[in-house]
């Protein structure tokens, strides 16, 4: 059976809520999903109770992101909800947003998009609020005509309408999560937006002193040659690999729970060789 360690709910940026998630994963024969909404681990319980029911596991886990230049992700899984050490910092990441927010709309205001925080609260429902929220907002209005394109033209790292918000550095999260008993997986490597070999080689080797112990090879958009590049990069530095699709339902198009774009499938040994390192196992 396949799994599926990257996956959010309404809790974050996700349109299915946690139980639903759990529903399609056992529809499509998955044995077990993460559940790895940003900042927040608030759709965990609901995730586990239908999980129980569905006979399907439940890895708990978050997806930070983190202070770098280029966009740098972390996957944290089998990271329990509750009080903690890396758990305890999510509340003020997810405050930072809001400010974060603030700024995005005023930048959409500047460039005659005006929309409103109660719009996008309203689109955002009980979860931790992101820019998909903002671009779902901005295709109801009429400005762009797709999630994808409010970010091409408009709302990612570079466009006129980015703003920045509070980061952990790479060594604070992986810290964190380590202390949680957490397991620290790089997350899509790239979009950290390195080419040369020996930066790459640079940044692993700062990420390994810091605790990683995986890295997200199986992505759902990279194409075999690419997974097959990364498990390698992931085994010359000790790194156990991972998979996921990064679903998100509606918010982003074409993307399947577990199968990604149609040739995504993550095999269970990677969910055991995964959990036999987590810290304190
Ligand atoms: P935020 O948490 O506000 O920084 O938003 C990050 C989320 O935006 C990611 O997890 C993706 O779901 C989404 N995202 C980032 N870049 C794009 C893009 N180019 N197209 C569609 N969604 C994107
Ligand atoms: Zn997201
Ligand atoms: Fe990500
Ligand atoms: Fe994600």
């Amino acid at each position: 059976m396949a799994v599926d360690l990257h996956t959010h709910s309404t809790a974050s940026d996700g349109s299915d809520d946690p139980a639903t998630l759990v529903d399609k994963a056992a529809a499509m024969g998955l044995s077990t999903i993460a559940l790895t909404d940003h900042d927040t681990q608030d759709g965990i319980a609901l995730a586990r109770s239908a999980a129980e029911r569905m006979g399907v596991e439940l890895v708990p886990g978050t997806e930070l992101s983190l202070e770098f230049m280029g966009g740098m992700h972390l996957l944290v899984l089998w990271l329990e909800p509750g009080p903690g050490p890396l758990q305890d910092r999510l509340g003020s990441l997810r405050q930072g947003r809001t400010g974060r927010n603030e700024s995005i709309l005023a930048l959409l205001t500047d460039h005659g998009m005006p929309l409103t925080m109660d719009e996008v609260l309203e689109q955002a429902g009980e979860g931790s609020v992101g820019r998909p929220h903002i671009a779902a907002v901005m295709v109801r209005r009429g400005y762009v005509a797709s999630i994808a394109e409010a970010f091409e033209l408009w709302l990612a790292a570079g466009k006129p309408a980015y703003a920045n918000r509070p980061r952990l550095t790479p060594e604070e999260a992986i810290g964190l999560a380590v202390q949680s008993r957490g397991v620290p997986i790089l997350a899509h490597p790239h979009t950290l937006g390195i080419n040369r070999a020996d930066e790459m080689a640079e940044v692993l080797d700062r990420l390994l002193s810091a605790g990683l112990i995986g890295m997200e090879t199986m992505y759902a958009a990279y194409h075999r040659h690419e997974r097959e590049g990364y498990t390698h990069l992931a085994r010359r530095f000790g790194l156990s690999v991972s998979g996921g699709s990064d679903y998100h339902g509606t918010y982003k198009e074409g993307l399947e729970l577990g199968r990604g774009y149609g040739d995504l499938e993550v095999p269970e040994s990677v969910l055991e060789d995964l959990r036999d390192r987590r810290p304190g196992a």
